[in-house]
């Protein structure tokens, strides 16, 4: 056999050569185009660009190049920078501890050289000239000059043309692009204050401009109807100085009604780094609970900033998962924030929404109608993908190759149509007057100043019972009703054991229980507020609820059996409600923070404004 190290013949380990080191390094920062796109946009937003353009062909496979006005790069820097482990922002292992540029590893240029053919043109402000070097199968030119603005192009081409198996690896064109957009759209979001373009083929596909805000930015990416909506966040936690200091929360929730499948818009942004942590996403979940069904992911826009030494971004090389100091105490701040933003946004399904579920649906039935929902309004041309470009035009509002969200594609109705925001001011919604009129005994049809909204009893009331109770046991004053007779629920000795164990919780929430015997419970009081408490049932709930939760705390079970309390206790539908009650309820209604859905996530109510029903009627 050969010999492979050259200094001991005899040793069969030898250290690889930096070329193919690099080629296995790069097949874990640069994944596919949209890791490329990813790791060029950071180097230019480290570099200070005010202005960053993206031209991609072929979904990227074929060329990428992005394009800065940023600091530049002088020769000898040009010379360093396919080079392993060469890098402008770390000095020493020490700086590991409080990284505030985006990228500290050097790795990405050099792993595309390993697998890409590369070119870089740079110029720093106040040289007279620009300097291009070139690299392909990491093999580097010597840098010669050439004309270029200020600032730094950088060309990546044929993606994976020496490494086959990556390269059969790529998805469709469609696919490859819309994960390159996804990031994209995800930098341009969290770098207010930057212009960026970004086209395909020639054509433009996405754009903000540097002055546009953050809720202008998710207006031009996903529509209004998604903008309109949200509701702002910012919130501050003044931490100890081991934990991390302060910590800052900024972004936008939407409600829960624009919740989707899928993750795609769930976007959490760390000092300004696109972030896709288990933690962050955990925190969206749990703001949202109660508002929303399970199986459904929240839409929201969040951006954390806290003290770099707080945080370990170096835990993969794509740095998406970071690990926080003090995550517990992080993870209570999240929660409450989003909770506390969530509460406010406006729950209510807009009657708008199903008016534009019938236009959608006339639209694609007739087929002269069908370029309107192609086309898209504004600046934005659309573009087709595939071969022979017989599918249907894809608007570039949306991220080709994922499924299609209806809440998305409300909102691509709601721009054809040149629909503006429909939200009902404030002052609308209050006062109880004028009549109400029960609907098949499960919905109130109510007026309203300009409208008029339809209210699901059931939900409603619901959403009251579990509102109050939780708000008197926050303030640790849950009214009990004693039971003149106590209720006794045989068990088995099984569920005795493990129900018995929460007794003293459950009386936070004015559930009074004690042994009767070994296998009976005695049910001796319940919440005040419930309207028709059903003694047995509750206690069933209570262990089905310790039974299938994963991990039990007090808070989860508490939560989870009044909901469950709540919803059977609350009227039905098909409860035939007199005048007096169904006022009683609405007026309850409007004294909580919220009560726009039920329990479990569905909407109390359905609002029509004069403009949804002029819209119906084709007014205008
Ligand atoms: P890292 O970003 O982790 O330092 P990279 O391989 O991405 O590693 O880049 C290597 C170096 O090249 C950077 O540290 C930076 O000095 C320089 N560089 C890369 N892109 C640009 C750019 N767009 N503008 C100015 N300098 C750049
Ligand atoms: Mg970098």
């Amino acid at each position: 056999m050969k010999p492979l190290h050259e200094s001991n013949p005899r040793a069969r380990i030898a250290v690889l050569p930096e070329r193919v080191r690099n080629q296995i390094a790069a097949g874990e920062v640069i994944e596919r185009p949209a890791s490329v796109v990813k790791e060029l946009v950071e180097n230019a937003l480290d570099a200070g660009a005010k202005s960053i353009r993206v031209e991609l062909e072929e979904g990227g496979a074929r060329l990428i190049r992005v394009t800065d006005d940023g600091g530049g790069m002088p020769r000898a820097d040009l010379e360093l920078a396919f080079v392993a482990h060469a890098t402008s922002k770390l000095f020493d292992v020490h700086d590991l501890d409080h990284i505030a540029s985006l990228g500290f590893r050097g790795e990405a240029l050099a792993s595309m050289g390993a697998i890409a053919r590369c070119a870089i043109t740079s110029r720093e402000p106040h040289a007279t000239t620009g300097w291009r070097i070139e690299c392909a199968g990491a093999v580097t030119s010597e840098p010669r000059e050439a004309g270029a603005p200020v600032g730094t192009s950088v060309e990546v081409r044929e993606l994976f043309y020496n490494v086959p198996a990556r390269r059969r690896f790529l998805k469709t064109t469609a696919t490859e692009l819309g994960r390159a957009l996804d990031v994209i759209q995800r930098l341009a979001l969290a770098h207010v204050g930057v212009a960026f373009t970004a086209t395909h083929d020639g054509r433009r596909l996405f754009d903000v401009e540097a002055g546009m805000d953050l809720r202008a930015r998710i207006r031009r990416t996903f529509g209004a109807d998604l903008a309109d909506a949200l509701v702002e966040v910012d919130a501050r936690d003044g931490g100890s100085a081991e934990s991390g200091g302060d910590v800052r929360l900024t972004g936008f929730v939407a409600p829960p009604r624009f919740a989707r499948g899928d993750t795609t818009r769930q976007m959490w942004f760390l000092n300004g780094r696109m972030v896709k942590d288990k933690v962050l996403l955990r925190a969206l979940r749990d703001g949202y609970r109660g508002f929303l069904f399970d199986t459904r992911q929240p839409v929201a826009f969040l951006s954390l900033s806290m003290d770099p030494a707080a945080v370990d971004v170096n835990v993969h090389p794509a740095k998406f998962d970071v690990r926080f100091r003090d995550e517990r105490r992080l993870f209570g701040f999240l929660v409450s924030s989003i909770r506390a933003a969530v509460r406010t946004t406006d729950m209510a399904t807009p009657g708008a929404r199903m008016i534009d579920d019938v236009v959608r649906r006339e639209a694609r039935e007739l087929p002269f109608h069908a370029p309107l929902v192609g086309f898209a309004g504004g600046s934005a041309p659309s573009f087709t993908s595939g071969p022979g470009g017989a599918r249907a035009p894809i608007t570039v509002h949306e991220v080709p190759g994922r499924d299609d969200s209806s809440a998305d594609s409300h909102a691509l109705a709601a721009t054809h149509a040149g629909a503006t925001a429909r939200a009902m001011p404030a002052s609308a919604l209050g006062g109880v007057g004028g009549p109400l009129l029960q609907v098949a005994r499960t919905y109130i049809v109510r007026p309203l100043e300009g409208g008029f909204e339809i209210v699901d009893q059931h939900a409603l009331h619901e959403r009251i019972q579990f509102e109050e109770i939780r708000a008197q046991m926050a303030r640790g004053a849950v009214e009990t009703q004693r039971l003149l007779v106590p209720e006794l629920v045989e068990l088995s000795r099984a569920e005795m054991a493990s129900l018995s164990d929460h007794f003293e919780t459950l009386t936070r929430i004015g559930i009074d229980l004690s042994a009767f015997g070994e296998t009976t419970v005695a049910v001796n009081g319940l919440p005040a507020r419930l309207a028709r408490p059903r003694p047995a049932a509750i206690v069933r709930d209570a262990l089905a609820v310790i039974e299938n939760a994963r991990e039990l705390t007090a808070e989860r079970l508490l939560e989870d059996v009044l909901h469950r309390a709540a919803c059977r206790s609350s009227v039905m539908a098909g409860d035939t409600l007199t005048d007096e009650e169904m006022r009683t309820l609405i007026e309850r209604g409007r004294h909580l923070e919220s009560d726009q859905t039920c329990v479990h996530g569905r909407p109390t109510r359905v609002r029509f404004t004069a403009a949804d029903l002029e819209r119906a009627f084709e007014r205008r």
